[in-house]
């Protein structure tokens, strides 16, 4: 069962392949123009998710899977990586897995010279991970009460600052 999490990251990631959800039975496509905005998803994407869960999440799927979002949220599926192009895929947890992958109309993909699709940076969270880090490197000097470890000591509170 594939949580929202990854269910917003699967379509993300093709989003900006410019692969469309199909929805309202085929009538309709849905295709965020930009899917993320500096550390987080775009209005637009966002605004796409929801739409999808407000059509019916059962009637709305992306364009070369049978799969529907809402089967995606159901224990009966998984997301997994393409064997061919490491993209999410949607992946039964019983019985055969679904022929292709949404990757076989794209010509040029696999591509190795554009960057991958990617989720959202979030450089606060990066940056409390960098603090974490230097807090636990500076934390033998002061357990041995080394009297040099002043330096050690003040640099966390710096980050502190940064990281608010
Ligand atoms: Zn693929």
């Amino acid at each position: 069962m594939a949580s929202q999490h990854q269910v917003r990251q699967y379509l993300a990631y093709w989003f900006q392949l410019g692969k469309p959800v199909i929805c309202n039975g085929g009538k309709d496509t849905l295709l965020p123009r930009s899917v993320i905005q500096g550390d987080r998803y775009s209005p637009e994407f966002d605004t796409c998710w929801e739409k999808i869960q407000a059509i019916d999440a059962g009637d709305c799927y992306l364009e070369g899977t049978i799969t529907t979002i809402a089967e995606l949220l159901s224990p009966a599926w998984e997301i997994t990586a393409c064997c061919r192009c490491t993209m999410p895929v949607p992946m039964p947890n019983v019985g055969m897995p679904p022929p292709t992958c949404p990757c076989v109309d794209l010509p040029d993909w696999p591509n190795t010279e554009v960057p991958m699709p990617r989720s959202p940076v979030n450089s606060q969270i990066l940056l409390q991970q960098i603090r974490d880090r230097l807090r636990q490197t500076s934390l033998p000097f002061n357990q041995n009460g080394n009297q040099n470890s002043q330096t050690n000591v003040d640099l966390p509170d710096v980050v502190d600052d940064i990281v608010g």
